[in-house]
């Protein structure tokens, strides 16, 4: 007896460590690391930035048991095939969709173009074991894994750690509030020894993401309906293109007109993961895949296409800054005979006039122009309601302003930290 006892006491008693590898203080940037006794584990290997995006410090992190990626915008997979490599046999976990879309976020990042062959990053990615929500993760020495819906984009995932210590879970970005296309967060019924959460939004008010898409598809209606063409300036990965996934489920339910959807080609590789992926998404549950048929119509919308032939339309357009390969020609035409563009307010309204409008010659009303917000993480309120009801032992903040974060902690009297960069923190 006494000597399982002594077994049982020394897998219990592990030592906890937790460090935030980038971006701890800063917005966005995200790449953790977490040992349970000799078990190490990197969750996201994200970038860092000082200006520009650059990979993570590798060095220190070779002999990982275990990857894990939360989803697939490009501050939290960064680094993935850097660190990949150096750690030839680590298993490395993620949803089917997360794995779908980070080739295609890698084989386009600056990050990783020219220093890896598309081969390469092939061969990284096909090293990833798919996971579904839920499922035990089995890592050994009495400790599971489980992912569960983060609500952020499609395929993200939170991530909880189950040992015989206590559970940590680290939250990746998420969000709570149901938009309607995912499957929102929703809190696992469990003791937490240690929350990680990002708090992107703490210290910004914040208007509901239910009613600003429902604006969105009020102002889309009404144009439609006075025979306007709209455009939305959407990013891949972003809110506006989740919204572009409900327009087809309103149609159909009579709550928008009938019109085409038009994309353009900096959009199509993320649609064409949506849609693959679509039976995992909350909206498959409302409607058949068949409402779908003939949704993407990718145009060569330059131009030289005449505007004023076309019945009215809407135009999703990326990238979301009206740079790059953003259609502006087009959209400046578009604009110019009425019609209305929808941008992420994130722009200020200056920049925006400053890239449709021709050297700033072309006259635009400021009512054919409307900034929305599209963020997809969680609000103060709605993590303060979190850490109210799930009471982790301890809380540690890795991703928002620190000055607001640091308010917060205070508030939340001495359960909650902010992590430092590289600094270790017992857990
Ligand atoms: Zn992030
Ligand atoms: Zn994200």
């Amino acid at each position: 007896m006494s000597a399982v006892r002594a077994a049982d006491k020394r897998i219990y008693n592990r030592p906890i460590k937790f460090v935030s590898l980038a971006g701890g203080r800063e917005i966005g940037r995200h790449s953790h690391y977490l040992s349970i006794g000799k078990l190490k584990i990197l969750v996201d290997p994200g970038v860092q930035a000082n200006g520009h995006a650059r990979p993570i410090d590798v060095k220190d992190l070779h002999g990982l048991n275990f990857i894990f990626l939360t989803h697939a915008h490009l501050d939290h997979i960064g680094s993935l095939i850097d660190v990949m490599l150096v750690n030839p046999h680590t298993r490395v976990c993620a949803t089917r969709a997360t794995r779908a879309l980070a080739s295609i976020i890698l084989k386009k990042s600056n990050l990783t173009r020219g220093r890896y062959s598309e081969e390469e990053i092939d061969r990284c990615i096909n090293r990833i074991k798919t996971v579904h929500c839920e499922e035990e993760i089995h890592m050994g020495k009495g400790i599971y894994a489980r992912f569960i819906d983060a609500g952020h984009i499609l395929g993200s995932a939170s991530i909880v750690i189950c040992a015989p210590e206590g559970n940590i879970m680290i939250t990746g970005d998420f969000a709570t509030e149901d938009r309607g296309v995912l499957f929102p967060f929703r809190r696992p019924d469990m003791d937490l020894r240690a929350l990680i959460t990002e708090g992107s939004l703490v210290g910004l008010s914040m208007p509901s993401a239910a009613r600003e898409r429902d604006s969105f598809m009020s102002h889309l209606r009404g144009n439609i309906n006075e025979d306007r063409n709209v455009v939305v300036a959407a990013t891949p990965l972003g809110v506006f293109q989740e919204y572009a996934m409900l327009m087809p489920q309103l149609q159909q339910d009579g709550l928008l007109p009938s019109f085409p959807i038009f994309l353009n080609a900096n959009l199509r590789e993320a649609f064409k993961i949506y849609l693959r992926y679509y039976e995992s998404l909350a909206l498959a549950a409302k409607l058949p895949k068949e409402s779908f048929a003939g949704f993407m119509v990718l145009e060569p919308l330059d131009k030289k296409v005449d505007v004023s032939k076309m019945s009215p339309f809407c135009l999703i357009a990326g990238p979301s800054n009206l740079k790059w390969e953003f259609p502006n020609g087009f959209v400046r035409q578009v604009i110019m005979q009425g019609g209305y563009l929808i941008a992420d307010n994130r722009y200020t309204e200056s920049l925006i006039y400053r890239r449709v409008s021709r050297r700033g010659k072309d006259r635009i009303k400021p009512e054919q122009i409307m900034r929305m917000c599209s963020s997809n993480h969680v609000t103060e309120p709605d993590l303060n309601s979190l850490i109210d009801e799930m009471r982790p032992h301890k809380t540690v903040f890795v991703h928002g302003m620190p000055r607001s974060l640091r308010r917060f902690a205070r508030e939340l009297s001495g359960v909650a930290m902010v992590s430092r960069i590289k600094e270790f923190i017992n857990l």
